[in-house]
């Protein structure tokens, strides 16, 4: 059973140190926001779970990591300095602002409902810096407002250092920027967020194959974060609504507490970024309309070994933003359990790998030097597996442990009693999260018991 609303999430969040509103002490920022102790393990956990299943788990696959800032020739022919805009329409009496294609209606200010509105003109989000003392128009650079230029931008890098040949990717995850006209329902719409973000590079005429097999692979990823497949609608973007440079798109819609909305895009891109960025166009046979481009030094085409001749690869682009995969993976998780006779409990039934704390190593008595210092070496032991964190639960009340741990979804406490420190050998309690199960089981084994329950 996910929250009921967007607040009971804002409020768990809050309260257990997942996210922050960012500078929240002058007044806070809109649409920033900082991840505190929970959430910064989940954050990390969710993009090492992408990443594992992009690079490690498969050998098709580069990695990179790329500069934040990017060069304004890189965002002029991606399209993004044109094109990379929203429509803006203010109220001319409340002065409330609006993104006309999210308007309720569109000739009346959502707020106050006044008509006395302002036409809709068009706001680039991209923010803009200058890069070194001197502010010309030379040392303009921009805020990547996706990571995927980069990627584009290196691919020759990567493919000369690597001697790949198509079906080949390159995925990147890292922070993207968007100075969005209204941020809005949590981390859903921010203007500082986290993309993970696969451009898998195809010969043309095999593009829709792979397009295809990435949504279901996709699919299947979300399904293993504990998100299924029956909560997230594909939605086949219809022509007149795809971006310039797509083919055919795939949104995966996931029933967010706000609403239907937008996870991940899947789109075909076509060749249309390295056709934009390559360098002597006219060489290649490049079917999407693309910018004249006189600037780049670098020839962005394969050669296809069966006629000897060169080409400009497709691209199938699937487009995770993390702070939206954080949203779906709390609610799926989130529990409110009857425990009969007036008792309750809150759950996050997170996949264990997803969990910010692994183990709570909990005492039965809070001073009992003995029993306090088994449960430090049981800490100690466990955190040399580096299966994560591993957090010594000193509070005393074994039934608050649980609950407190119940809430941020860790897996297992491990509770030391007075058996446990008699004798080698001894037992030891496991307390399971969702079926509140405990399991007895020798000290001695703990450390392989653990070793194999965090094992994929
Ligand atoms: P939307 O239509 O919701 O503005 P988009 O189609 O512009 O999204 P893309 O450019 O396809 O988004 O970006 C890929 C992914 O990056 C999105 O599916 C989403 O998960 C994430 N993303 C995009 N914009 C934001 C944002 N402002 N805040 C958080 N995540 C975002």
């Amino acid at each position: 059973m996910p929250a009921k609303s967007m607040e009971d999430l804002v409020s768990l969040c809050k309260r257990r140190g997942f996210i922050f509103q960012s500078g929240e002490l002058y007044g806070g920022l809109k649409g920033m926001y900082d991840f505190g102790p929970l959430g910064v393990e989940l954050k990390n956990n969710l993009k090492n779970a992408w990443w594992r299943s992009m690079i490690y788990e498969r050998d098709d696959i580069e990695g990179l990591d790329s500069a934040i800032i990017g060069h304004n020739k890189l965002f002029k022919y991606s399209g993004h300095s044109d094109t990379f805009s929203d429509p803006l329409v203010d109220c001319k009496e409340c002065r409330h602002r609006m993104r006309a294609d999210h308007m309720k209606d569109s000739t009346k200010c959502d707020k106050c409902g006044s008509e006395n509105i302002t036409e809709p003109r068009e706001f680039n989000m991209m923010f803009k810096t200058h890069i070194g003392p001197v502010e010309s128009d030379e040392s303009i650079g921009y805020l990547r407002p996706e990571t995927a230029q980069h990627i584009f931008a290196n691919f020759k890098n990567v493919v000369d250092s690597t001697s790949r040949q198509v079906p080949f990717g390159i995925a990147q995850m890292g922070k993207a920027f968007r100075n969005e006209i209204v941020a809005r329902n949590f981390i859903f719409r921010v203007r500082e967020f986290e993309q993970m973000e696969l451009e898998f590079f195809v010969k043309p005429g095999e593009d829709e194959k792979w397009h295809e097999y990435w949504l279901e692979a996709r699919l299947n990823w979300w399904e293993e974060q504990g998100v299924p497949k029956a909560k997230i609608h594909v939605l086949d973007v219809p022509a007149d609504d795809l971006a310039h440079y797509s083919k055919r798109t795939f949104d995966l819609e996931y029933e967010f507490p706000h609403g239907t909305d937008e996870l991940e895009g899947i789109a075909n891109r076509t060749d249309y970024d390295l056709g934009n960025h390559t360098k002597a166009q006219s060489e290649y046979n490049i079917t999407a309309k693309v910018h004249e481009n006189l600037d780049s030094t670098t020839k962005m085409a394969m050669r296809d070994t069966e006629n000897n001749s060169w080409f400009i690869p497709f691209v199938i682009e699937p487009s995770a933003g993390v702070e939206r995969g954080m949203i779906a993976v709390l609610n799926e998780a989130y529990t409110e359990e009857d425990l009969g006779e007036g008792n309750s409990r809150t759950v996050l039934k997170f996949p264990k790998h997803l969990s910010p704390i692994k183990v709570a190593v909990v005492p039965l008595k809070k001073n009992h030097d003995g029993i306090v210092a088994k449960c430090k070496e049981t800490k100690e032991m466990l955190m040399k597996l580096g299966i994560g964190r591993i957090f010594f639960e000193n509070t005393g009340n074994i039934g608050k442990a649980y609950r407190r741990h119940d809430e941020v979804g860790t897996p297992l406490c491990i509770t030391v009693d007075f058996d446990t420190i008699e004798q080698e050998g001894a037992p030891v309690t496991i307390r399971d999260r969702d079926t509140m199960e405990q399991t007895t089981i020798p000290y001695t084994e703990l450390k392989s018991y653990i070793q194999k329950y965090f094992m994929k």
